[in-house]
């Protein structure tokens, strides 16, 4: 009997590790047929706003991927992202990203409508493919856009090896006009030698340490010294995650005047966006 059990058990495994690996295989093969460029399978492109603090004035937006899947509805980065990491599928997916955004604001030029610098992420797996630059340079300019239109955000994860090919792809995106952001800055990887080794123009505090903020004084010092450091070192700081008006009032007292959080703005379909956005143009007129 111990042995039928034995047997039973090992089969509950088994299909438990199967069923896993299809439902993955599903997912993945669903989001690679998502991003042809005209498929309609539920890939939307949300814009959050960057603000002043602590007044909140519109300085920019980061474009973030959403998949309202046909049959399970939304689901969010957190689950696809990582596993589209694992394949080539996340240069897809982040391609669908950067070539939608720039259309989006393309279309929005043509109707007379201002724009903010928008921001995009690309996974590190980018700065290994040789035709990174030229196929940015190529889709923004197709949209009428100039680079200098858009900031790329960089995963600090990304450096963790760096390699001289990560290095060049930097530079060679810099000089060709983009904004280069680092992300998720004091996560669990950085190195304080980036910020002297990555031609870098912003630094995005992880929102983990926005967080400790205001629990904690050492993680008050701490931020303080952070953004001093970075202010010093001559990039503009954006601190992630601002919930509260305590969080952003503090953080505007430790001299990080740019944020981006619930507070202010949730992440919201393009088309929010941009009535959002006109609607705040009109108000700074007056
Ligand atoms: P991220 O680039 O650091 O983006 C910020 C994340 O924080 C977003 O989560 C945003 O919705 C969330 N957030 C913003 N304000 C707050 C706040 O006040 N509180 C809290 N708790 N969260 C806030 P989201 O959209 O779920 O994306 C998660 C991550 O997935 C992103 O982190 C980014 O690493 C990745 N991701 C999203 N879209 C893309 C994409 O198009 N390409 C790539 N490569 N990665 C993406
Ligand atoms: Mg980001
Ligand atoms: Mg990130
Ligand atoms: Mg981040």
């Amino acid at each position: 009997a111990a042995k039928q059990a034995g047997r039973d058990c090992y089969r509950f495994y088994d299909e438990g590790i199967s069923h896993t690996m299809r439902q993955r295989l599903m997912l993945e093969q669903q989001l690679r047929l998502a991003t042809q460029p005209e498929a309609d399978l539920g890939l939307e492109l949300y814009l959050q706003p960057k603000v002043t603090l602590p007044a909140g004035q519109i300085q920019g937006a980061e474009a973030l991927l959403r998949w309202n899947h046909p049959e399970k509805g939304m689901i969010a980065p957190a689950e696809f992202i990582p596993l589209a990491e694992e394949s080539r599928l996340i240069l897809a997916l982040d391609r669908w990203v950067f070539a939608r955004t720039c259309r989006t604001v393309k279309r929005w030029r043509l109707l007379g409508l201002k724009m903010p610098r928008i921001s995009i992420n690309l996974s590190a797996r980018h700065l290994q493919e040789p035709d990174l630059v030229n196929w940015c340079v190529e889709t923004v300019m197709s949209c009428g856009l100039v680079p200098g239109d858009l900031e790329l955000e960089i995963t600090e994860t990304a450096f963790v090896n760096l390699a001289d090919m990560v290095l060049k792809q930097l530079v060679a995106l810099r000089h060709a006009g983009f904004s280069l952001a680092l992300d998720d800055f004091g996560a669990g990887y950085s190195s304080l030698t980036y910020l002297c080794r990555l031609p870098l123009d912003v630094v995005k505090i992880d929102r983990a340490l926005v967080a400790d903020l205001c629990q904690d004084e050492r993680a008050a010092i701490l931020l303080r010294g952070v953004v001093q450091l970075l202010d010093r070192l001559g990039f503009s700081v954006v601190a992630e995650g601002v919930e509260t008006d305590q969080q952003a009032d503090l953080l505007h007292a430790i001299g990080c005047t740019t944020g981006q959080g619930y507070l202010f703005y949730r992440p919201m379909p393009a088309d929010d966006f941009i009535r959002v956005y006109q609607d705040y143009c009109i108000a700074i007129d007056f």
